[in-house]
């Protein structure tokens, strides 16, 4: 399985809609590089999906506690 490789100069330019910080591309999804927040951006067809709606919570997130 081979994901689509983001131009950096592009993925450098993008920052999380929650925290505001950098993102990297990690496989077929783009990670917010603040280990705060940890969101993660679904990349369709070769384009960053940064919406709120479509970001994923870290993982070490329990379910049912967002913070407003
Ligand atoms: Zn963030």
């Amino acid at each position: 399985m081979t994901a689509t490789q983001l131009d950096p100069a592009f993925v450098a330019i993008l920052s999380c809609l929650y925290c505001g910080a950098e993102v990297a591309q990690v496989e077929a999804r783009l990670v917010c590089r603040n280990p705060r927040c940890g969101r993660r951006y679904p990349i369709e067809d070769g384009i960053p999906v940064m919406l709120s709606a479509a970001a994923e919570a870290p993982m070490s997130e329990p379910s049912g506690q967002e913070r407003p």
